[in-house]
């Protein structure tokens, strides 16, 4: 669409194209900082915050938390137990295997000599004995206070999820208005940016700064996006697509209204008479139309018939090709000079 520029103005649109983007780009930033600076807005509620009585999840978890090294302490004097229980059962039976021996060979020699002797053994056997029952005693103790443990911290966790299910409610609806909240926030400062950038696009595309409205409004479409569109209450769906209908509807609203312009201006052209409307057209864009083979007043396709030169446009009359007054060349009838021999002025009719 540059190719009928002038270089400097290409490289102007380029340069107001980029100085739209940078200013969008900046605007953007600064956005950025505002919302993230909202004060709170950000917090997610969570169900904590909805369990009754308010300071029973807390105490349930610190006493909860207060079990854990209780119950592994537990656990390490219950192996330590059980290995000191194994050491004594083992001390024992090894010590009744020799005293059999041993009684068998007094049985064996009758020597009543050897009576102290039995009894002593005896004692020592019994005391083995008594050692693995203690050992044994302990060890129930400890096991009975695993059980304990164990049956307290599941009636807490019993008890905290009974908290968290009677606070699902409220919780719910809690989420629910701060979702609204934040949106609301949200629109509250995205609302008036789109209804600039309306503005500004409506009343000064053309102007001369509108490079610099060009990128309030694409910052305002960006902000739109991005900062509001994402935080839409879904409610199902239900608020997504009323959001799409609307949206859609006021689109077509306007590409209707410009479609009607756009015709009624065509049909007002073809009343008008051919003096008139050569009057209405800017040269350039009507250069620029008929290199593409275009009529530059009714914008239908430039047509004729075998070798006839298309002087006039078949469907409305407008002249495109005249012949210079000074050199008769056949030339662009909107060309300012003579391609040929570069006299000014309006060529005569072909
Ligand atoms: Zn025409
Ligand atoms: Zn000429």
């Amino acid at each position: 669409m540059f190719k009928f520029l002038r270089v400097p103005e290409k490289i102007f649109g380029l340069v107001m194209w980029l100085v739209s983007l940078a200013f969008a780009t900046f605007l953007i930033g600064l956005g950025g900082k505002v919302v993230a600076d909202l004060p709170r807005l950000g917090d997610r509620v969570t169900i904590d915050d909805y369990v009754t009585p308010r300071d029973a999840l807390p105490a349930l978890r610190s006493e909860l938390r207060t079990l854990e090294p209780r119950v592994r302490d537990a656990a390490t004097r219950q192996q330590q137990g059980r290995l000191a229980l194994d050491s004594a059962r083992n001390a024992y039976n090894a010590a009744r295997a020799t005293h059999q021996n041993w009684l068998a060979t007094r049985t064996a020699t009758t020597d009543p000599s050897q009576d102290p002797e039995v009894i002593r053994r005896t004692r020592e056997l019994d005391e083995l004995k008594s050692r693995e029952r203690q050992a044994q005693v302990s060890m129930e103790a400890i096991e009975r206070e695993q059980l304990d443990l164990a049956q307290r911290a599941d009636a807490l966790r019993v008890r905290e999820s009974d908290l968290l299910r009677d606070a699902q409610a409220a919780f719910q609806r809690a989420q629910f208005w701060q979702e609204l909240r934040v949106f609301g926030a949200r629109l509250a400062l995205t609302l008036p940016l789109l209804v600039i950038a309306g503005a500004l696009w409506a009343r000064k595309r053309g102007s001369d700064y509108w490079p610099l409205h060009r990128g309030f409004v694409l910052f305002a479409v960006f902000t739109f996006f991005v900062e509001l569109v994402p935080y839409l209450p879904s409610y199902g769906g239900y608020v997504r697509y009323t959001v799409g209908v609307i949206a859609t509807a006021i689109v077509g609203h306007y590409v209707i209204k410009a479609m009607r312009r756009y015709l009624a201006q065509r049909q007002a052209a073809a009343k008008q008479s051919e003096a008139e409307r050569r009057h209405a057209l800017s040269a350039d864009a009507a250069v620029k139309k008929l290199a593409a083979n275009v009529c530059p007043a009714c914008e239908r396709a430039v047509m004729t018939t075998d070798k006839a030169p298309a002087n006039f446009c078949v469907h409305c009359g407008l002249k495109l090709f005249d012949e210079c007054g000074n050199c008769h060349t056949r030339k662009n009838a909107f060309f300012h000079y003579c391609p040929s021999c570069g006299s000014v002025g309006a060529g005569q009719t072909a």
